[in-house]
């Protein structure tokens, strides 16, 4: 067993020797908690991205596939609700996880009640649940309102029990209550955004800034900071920061285009951006990643249904590639974890050296998104389904707003577990019979940068030739082949296993005689003699066992 402590140094020193993950501009310094993925990073990463894509678009009807720009329209991000927050404080409610602006939150006056009033019944008491067990406080429920806060000072809420004067406990909040439940339960202010921001087209908003500060100088520091950013955001443009939101704006575009019919999926993978405020375990939490996300969009009333299908199916997914099937797990979120929009979400766990941590969520959405977009954008974003009763008139035909199950995997997290995964030491024998330690990396097969390595014993006799050969004969056949003739045969065997190369071939004096080369397989170590026409085959049949 490799001690989970030093684990983590062993993988970011094998990926870096081996070409799997470079620090960015290293010879720069390095950009912080930014990663180059290399030679065969890229290999590995590309095989995880392709295996998703066919195991959630081309095996499925009912899922097809969009690429969508990296910028978006900013309206996009006010719509979903990441651009709150640029100029303004934001703030998190610590029950609903509401996000909003501090500034345009209600502020209740010393002696007001504070009533925290939730979506129904069954809301409010998962929010009692949540304030009990978090403030060690029991509201009182009146249907969907929760009662027995006051202000007591500007910034002091007391808890007074049921017909009492005297508060049981006093908690301090900020002064403001958050906008949609009225709860005082909230985070600390914070000047951030996690999207990063640019600016789109030709005229730079540094000109309008320096003559709007120098007509301005009688400004104070915040009116001179709004106006600034008012001019910022006139030109402003973000990356995105996951790849969601394009599904639902081309929602109807992807609908119409493919005649889809309810239940149905639009899946897209690619880079996403976060300003993240930690950056941690090497490429666990970076700034720049890449996700492969799929919205799946569903009657109203079945989301239960497909967010346990959804479940089960991406954490088969990602167990069917693995040598520890066991170290994924899913854990369903508490109610106090949900984001208020979100009706369940599973997170799709693995057994990373630090414990068990997020690898994918598995998110019940409602009709929050859709219904947000429609309602900034003007657009129906909605679906008609004629065989279906409306179960408002009882008449058939049934408009309505699709409810989304998002199952949402961090590609390059995903290249993480794989690595740790596969990250094997051995104790073996060498030629002298010493004891020596065998890194392998037990990568899957169908997700190994190499497939196979043609190696002839040595650099002359005609053996390079037929060593080629026999590579031109795998490329042609679709399968990515190593010709490596550097280095004696034992050290070439051991640089394969580190990089995860399943199949060695090796070409030796015989093959010209008995047209026989040597196969060696990576985890077991065994050698056998097979036939050089048939080793594509051979090779093939192998990799789809
Ligand atoms: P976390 O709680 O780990 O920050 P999240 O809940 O914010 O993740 P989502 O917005 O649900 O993440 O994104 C879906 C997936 O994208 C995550 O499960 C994770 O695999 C990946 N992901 C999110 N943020 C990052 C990041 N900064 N770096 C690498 N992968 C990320």
């Amino acid at each position: 067993m490799i001690d989970d402590n030093k684990l983590m140094d062993k993988i970011i020193s094998l990926s870096k020797q081996r070409g799997f993950i470079f620090q960015s501009s290293e010879i720069y310094g390095g950009l912080k908690s930014a990663y180059d993925y290399g030679p065969l990073g890229v290999e590995l990463k590309r095989n995880i991205m392709n295996e998703w894509w066919r195991s959630m678009v081309h095996e499925r009807e009912n899922v097809t596939g969009l690429d969508a720009s990296i910028i978006m329209h900013p309206k996009v991000w006010e719509a979903s609700g990441h651009l709150a927050g640029f100029a303004d404080p934001l703030v998190d409610c610590l029950i609903s996880k509401e996000r909003f602006r501090a500034d345009k939150a209600p502020i209740p006056n010393v002696g007001d009640d504070i009533n925290i009033t939730c979506a129904d019944k069954g809301q409010a008491k998962d929010y009692q649940k949540a304030i009990e067990k978090r403030f060690n406080i029991e509201l009182t429920r009146n249907g969907k309102i929760l009662t027995g806060l006051k202000v007591i000072e500007k910034n002091k809420v007391g808890f007074f029990k049921e017909d009492t004067q005297n508060p049981a406990e006093m908690f301090d909040f900020p002064g403001y209550v958050s906008p949609t439940f009225g709860s005082p339960f909230l985070s600390e202010e914070k000047q951030f955004n996690l999207m990063f921001r640019s600016q789109i087209g030709a005229v730079d908003a540094l000109g309008d800034i320096a003559n709007f500060v120098n007509d301005n100088k009688h400004l104070g520091k915040d009116e001179m900071k709004q106006g600034i950013e008012k001019i910022v955001k006139d030109s402003a443009v973000y990356l995105r920061p996951e790849t969601a939101q394009a599904m639902f704006v081309q929602f109807l575009n992807c609908q119409q285009t493919m005649s889809m019919k309810i239940p149905f999926g639009i899946a897209q993978m690619g880079k996403s951006f976060r300003n993240e405020i930690t950056t941690e375990h090497y490429i666990f939490r970076s700034c720049e990643f890449e996700q492969m996300e799929m919205e799946f969009f569903v009657e109203p009333g079945t989301q239960k249904k497909w967010l346990e299908y959804w479940r089960d199916k991406r954490l088969e997914w990602w167990k069917s590639f693995s040598n520890y099937p066991d170290h994924f797990i899913y854990r369903a979120h508490e109610k106090d974890e949900l984001a208020h929009y979100a009706d369940a979400c599973y997170d799709i766990e693995y057994k990373y050296p630090w414990g068990y941590d997020e690898l994918e969520g598995v998110a019940s959405r409602t009709d929050y998104d859709l219904k947000k977009h429609a309602e900034h954008s003007g657009a129906k974003l909605s679906y008609f389904d004629q065989q279906k009763e409306d179960p408002e008139t009882g008449k058939m035909g049934w408009r309505y707003t699709p409810y989304v199950i998002e199952p949402a995997a961090g590609a390059t997290r995903g290249l993480l577990v794989y690595l740790i995964d596969a990250y094997h030491e051995e104790s073996v024998k060498d030629a002298k019979g010493n004891d020596t330690t065998r890194v392998v990396m037990k990568l899957h097969p169908r997700l190994a940068p190499f497939k196979v390595a043609v190696l002839p014993l040595i650099k002359k006799d005609g053996l390079p030739e037929i060593a080629r050969n026999l590579v031109d004969q795998f490329m042609k056949a679709g399968i990515n082949a190593r010709y490596d003739e550097q280095h004696a045969i034992g050290k070439r065997y051991r640089r394969h296993d580190e990089v995860g190369t399943p199949y060695c071939l090796t070409i030796d004096g015989e093959t010209k005689e008995d047209n026989c080369v040597t196969i060696r397989d990576r985890d077991t170590m065994h050698q056998e003699r097979i036939s050089i026409d048939d080793a594509v085959n051979i090779v093939m049949t192998r990799l789809n066992q």
